[in-house]
């Protein structure tokens, strides 16, 4: 049984700092990987957009090296215990608990009309986790409050109507280091923008991923040293060779003697690691077909943990059995 989950949501081009921080250690893990499709709907979204994300992002993930038939992987809306769940734990969180999270409340400041989804939205997460018994989600600071949330709903749960869910903890992701954007070595590398210069997206031709790493902001102290509150941009690309050679980053900064030579080196590295990534997704691609058996067997799998997890929760809460997910 998988011991974390990791989610992924299709509502932008996957980058390297997801690879690094995300992927490679789900994988390695063997984690449950969702490809959490129902929460880009939280937000206005454009229908053949989220489909196509969804698509490449699925894609991806069987490239980079998910295997559905060694760890969950699946597309969310293909298993509905899903939403069933998150109707059932809506039950067992109150309202307040929700309005309080501190993303609604700031994603909600940026939006005309309000999606009562994004209100819900944490009881879906909490869904997800529950559904799949897992003792650990590794997530950054911003979905803590949204672990925790599962947590308390799952330990409500369980006392008010019997053991019924593991009460899973929010973890540090395995890879401790988060990536930067290269043009603004200040922020995260994020998959906001599709043109961002300062992102590495993980489908980038290898020539437009060597011109980033080219052109990534460093500073004037003119050392490669491993600083990065001193120097976080020239720490950045040392943190990216660690990632795709698995050494520290402060042995590699000995190696190298000027800013120009590290980044040659680095966008080699990066090249070299996009590569097979990059070859298996354009062999995958070319069979649409084949990529969705694959997904569609993915989710038929893991459905026998999920209808499970809903029958117990089901039975808990008093509704009679022979209906539904039964
Ligand atoms: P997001 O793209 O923000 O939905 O994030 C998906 C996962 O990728 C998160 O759980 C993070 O752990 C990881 N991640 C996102 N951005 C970075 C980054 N710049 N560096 C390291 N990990 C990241």
């Amino acid at each position: 049984m998988p011991r974390r989950l990791s989610g992924f949501k299709p509502t932008g081009h996957l980058h390297l700092g997801n690879l690094l921080g995300a992927v490679r250690p789900a994988i390695e893990e063997d984690s449950v990987i969702l490809i959490a499709d129902l929460h880009a709907l939280t937000v206005t979204h454009d229908p053949a957009r989220v489909r196509g994300l969804t698509r490449e992002l699925a894609t991806l993930l069987l490239a980079a090296g998910a295997e559905p038939d060694r760890a969950p992987c699946y597309v969310q809306s293909h298993v509905p215990e899903h939403t069933e769940l998150h109707y059932l734990l809506e039950c067992a969180t109150s309202y307040g608990e929700a309005h309080r999270m501190i993303q609604f409340k700031e994603q909600a400041a940026t939006q005309e009309q309000v999606r009562l989804s994004l209100l819900t939205y944490p009881t879906l997460m909490a869904a997800d986790i529950l559904l799949h018994d897992v003792e650990e989600v590794p997530v950054g600071a911003d979905q803590t409050q949204h672990v925790e949330l599962a947590r308390d709903v799952a330990v409500r749960f369980n006392n008010r109507y019997g053991p019924t869910f593991t009460v899973p903890k929010a973890v540090n992701p395995s890879f401790g280091g988060r990536i930067r954007n290269l043009s603004d070595p200040a922020g995260k590398m994020g998959k906001t923008n599709d043109r961002e210069a300062g992102v590495l997206f993980l489908l980038d031709p290898p020539e437009v991923l060597r011109q980033k790493i080219m052109r990534a902001v460093t500073d004037t102290v003119g050392e490669v040293r491993y600083d990065p509150q001193g120097q976080p941009g020239v720490a950045n690309l040392l943190e990216i060779l660690a990632g795709c050679v698995g050494d520290s980053p402060s042995t590699l900064a000995g190696l190298f003697r000027s800013y120009g030579e590290l980044k040659e080196v680095v966008a080699d590295s990066v090249v070299a690691t996009l590569r097979p990534i990059q070859a298996r997704y354009a062999d995958l691609a070319a069979e649409p077909g084949a990529v969705e058996g694959i997904l569609r067997d993915g989710a038929r799998r893991a459905r026998s943990q999920t209808r499970a997890v809903v029958r117990r929760a089901r039975d808990r809460l008093g509704l009679l059995p022979g209906t539904g997910a039964e």
